[in-house]
């Protein structure tokens, strides 16, 4: 059977960048999908930052499926029986070239393979990779349905539990420690009671992130994008915290609490759930990379790790582009060299380095450490909403005076914590 130049495991956004990237350069590409097709396994809260990677696909934007550009961020602070919303508003989040979009990878997903087919890579669905072929101690190819696919190289793309990486010995499996797993429902609303809950007019959206109670005060959060006639609303929680439960803690159960709150309950109010998800992603940050490269094979998107969550913001959408888009380049080399060794393709971990990916990865280094604390989900939300709640108070008999009030919850035990987690913060 012909050798494919390159196969790539997994039509997720880390594949489809790569595939789309060689199959403009010529290369005969084959990329594998085990979904029905590329965005119906594929899960995301459903924001993608375009900034970093506009110039890599310059001719991608204008026709993309994109749902509404992120006019107004938000996060809100949940505590037990009350929240505190702060809101964000900034004219650079409504100038062209607008920073961040909702998107749905349903759609997405699917349109970026029908682009990347029309640049010439063939892509199968429905078709699982089995196994890797090595020869001669460098990987040449895929098993797949019992069928030998050779390619000088192979980059795996299959996402956060990459089972190709993991044969090709460049990862261990994925620990509950350095995971979380997404639940996220799509719920279509009418366009103009979306425009009007968020005060949003065109193509506005909004960008919402919850904390605190919303994953009963451990590790994880609540999202909410708007599309342009649907939300996509949501919930992240680290494994490890919700295992070690007594007993360990339901999702889905968090998803329906979540979606109770009287705050939550109103936005989504008439809507109808057309689409139920759940992913699993990778929280370990910088620390838990996997080995990026080996003789015949890459590793891109979260197949590698490269997912970064600092608290405002959750990405891996155009870690995933990016990488796939530096995968492909570095196969561009080791092709010109006609050498497709680890050594040759080590080019592309520089590649990473010398941009955003890794150098992102580098600064929030501390971000999955210093987000572990307990004390953000569980005991400063409900102290914040303590504080608030006798602020707004107006009692009976006489209002105590401000700052006693707010003093009586700033004990010195209480300040030198706040102090000792602040030293920490300030490590992102
Ligand atoms: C709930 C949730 C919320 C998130 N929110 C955001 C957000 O708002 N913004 C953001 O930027 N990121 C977010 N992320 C992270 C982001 O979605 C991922 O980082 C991104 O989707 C990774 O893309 P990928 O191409 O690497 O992997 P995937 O999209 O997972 O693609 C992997 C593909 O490989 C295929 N595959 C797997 N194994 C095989 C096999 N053996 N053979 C063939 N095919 C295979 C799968 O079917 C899949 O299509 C979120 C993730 C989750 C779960």
């Amino acid at each position: 059977m012909d050798k494919f130049d390159v196969i790539i495991v997994g039509a997720g956004l880390a594949g489809l960048a790569s595939a789309y990237t060689l199959a403009q350069e010529g290369l005969e590409v084959l990329v594998l999908e085990r979904g029905d097709y590329p965005g119906a396994k594929n899960v995301t809260g459903g924001r993608l930052y375009v900034n970093p990677v506009r110039d890599l696909f310059p001719d991608l934007w204008g026709n993309a499926p994109l749902e509404r550009f992120i006019a107004h961020e938000g996060v809100t602070i949940m505590a037990r029986e009350r929240s505190i919303t702060l809101n964000y508003y900034g004219n650079e989040l409504c100038e062209e070239p607008h920073q961040s979009y909702s998107i749905l990878r349903s759609k997405f997903d699917r349109w970026l393979a029908e682009q990347t087919e029309a640049k010439g890579a063939m892509l199968l669905s429905k078709v699982k990779v089995d196994d890797l072929i090595m020869e001669n101690g460098k990987i040449d190819g895929v098993l797949a349905g019992g069928d030998e696919l050779r390619a000088d190289v192979v980059i795996a793309c299959d996402g956060v539990l990459s089972l190709i990486s993991e044969k090709a010995g460049l990862r261990q499996p994925a620990s509950a420690h350095d995971s979380a797993v997404g639940l996220k429902e799509v719920i279509e609303i009418d366009t103009a009671l979306i425009n009007a809950r968020f005060n949003l007019e065109g193509d506005e959206g909004v960008a919402r992130l919850f904390v605190g109670e919303v994953t009963r005060g451990k590790f994880g959060g609540g999202f909410l994008y708007t599309n342009k006639e649907s939300i996509s609303l949501g919930i992240v929680v680290g494994i490890k915290d919700f295992m070690e439960g007594e007993p360990a803690i339901e999702a889905p159960a968090v998803l329906d609490e979540f979606k109770l709150r009287p705050e939550v309950a109103a936005l989504i109010k008439g809507g109808e759930t057309v689409e139920y998800s759940a992913h699993v992603l990778p929280e370990g940050g910088f620390k838990a990379l996997s080995s990026l490269y080996g003789n015949g094979i890459l590793v891109a998107g979260d197949a590698a790790g490269l997912a970064l969550n600092i608290g405002f913001t959750v990405r891996g959408m155009e870690y995933a582009l990016a990488s796939g888009y530096y995968a492909a380049q570095a196969v561009l080399k080791a092709r010109e060299a006609g050498d497709f060794s680890a050594e040759t393709l080590a080019i592309y971990k520089s590649l990473l380095e010398n941009s955003f990916v890794l150098k992102d990865f580098k600064n929030f280094q501390e971000a999955p450490g210093v987000l572990g604390n307990p004390r953000f989900f569980n005991h400063y939300p409900e102290l914040a909403g303590n504080i608030m709640r006798d602020v707004y108070a107006v009692p009976v008999g006489s209002k105590n005076r401000l700052y006693p009030t707010i003093k009586q919850y700033m004990t010195l035990g209480e300040m030198w914590s706040i102090f000792k987690d602040l030293r920490k913060v300030m490590k992102i």
